[in-house]
């Protein structure tokens, strides 16, 4: 309770105070990370750095795919539904044209189309409006992390790593950090209610399924259970 008190008044005095600029709100051991919109800002706590995230010794394509990925994923929140509609600042301000803010809106309803498509259980589709912005930094993140992979590489030939090639790599080593234990149907389904995440799985799926290169990289064809049309898949960014 005590904790709880100092806490809260440490927030509370904020009020009377400039904006610490140079605050975290994640502490250095947690494994995860977070964008800031009001203050433009992109926080990797040190316990990021390790597998499946990061390995320093690992082959690029694992790391572009964990680390790269997860940076990626950061920095597009500032261009996802809610982030593009603040300045460099942190200022809320419309910076976009007309024209693109309706493009971005259109392709936006693609991707939420897209997510209230996938099923839990027979009947139980994500909620795909409640995740947008979490899928636009998923698919466009994911993106992003895919041409610094092939920046990286420059004129080099990716090795082939226990038979997968280096493209191969790079989509195994972003799902390798969604990896989980399995959840009841149930408390995926209540999840699925309140959580702006979509279910790991999805976040997977979903993400993949709108990258052309993933398409090159595993041969998938009309026909194949993760396949989209060209037409379908949503290119945000
Ligand atoms: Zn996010």
């Amino acid at each position: 309770m005590r904790a709880r008190e100092l806490l809260s008044r440490f927030e509370i005095d904020k009020l009377s105070r400039a904006v610490d600029r140079e605050e975290w709100t994640m502490s250095p051991q947690s494994v995860n990370g977070y964008y800031s919109v009001s203050r433009n800002q992109v926080v990797l706590p040190a316990a990021l750095l390790q597998p499946p995230y990061f390995q320093a010794d690992a082959d690029d394509a694992v790391n572009y795919g964990g680390l790269g990925f997860f940076i990626a994923h950061e920095l597009t929140h500032a261009f996802d539904r809610a982030g593009s509609q603040y300045d460099g600042t942190g200022k809320r301000v419309e910076w976009m044209t007309p024209k693109d803010r309706a493009e971005f809106e259109q392709r936006a309803h693609a991707l939420i189309a897209q997510y209230n498509r996938y099923e839990l259980a027979p009947g139980d589709h994500l909620n795909g409006e409640l995740t947008i912005g979490e899928n636009i930094a998923d698919t466009s993140g994911l993106a992003i992390a895919h041409d610094a992979y092939r920046m990286a590489l420059g004129q080099r030939s990716a090795p082939v790593l226990d038979g997968f090639t280096g493209e191969q790599g790079f989509y195994l080593g972003f799902a390798r950090t969604w990896a989980s234990e399995p959840i009841r149907t149930q408390a995926a389904i209540t999840q699925a209610l309140a959580d702006t995440h979509a279910p790991d799985r999805y976040r997977v799926l979903g993400a993949v399924e709108n990258q052309d290169a993933f398409y090159r990289a595993f041969q998938v064809k009309e026909g194949d259970p993760m396949f989209l049309p060209s037409a379908s898949r949503v290119r945000l960014w």
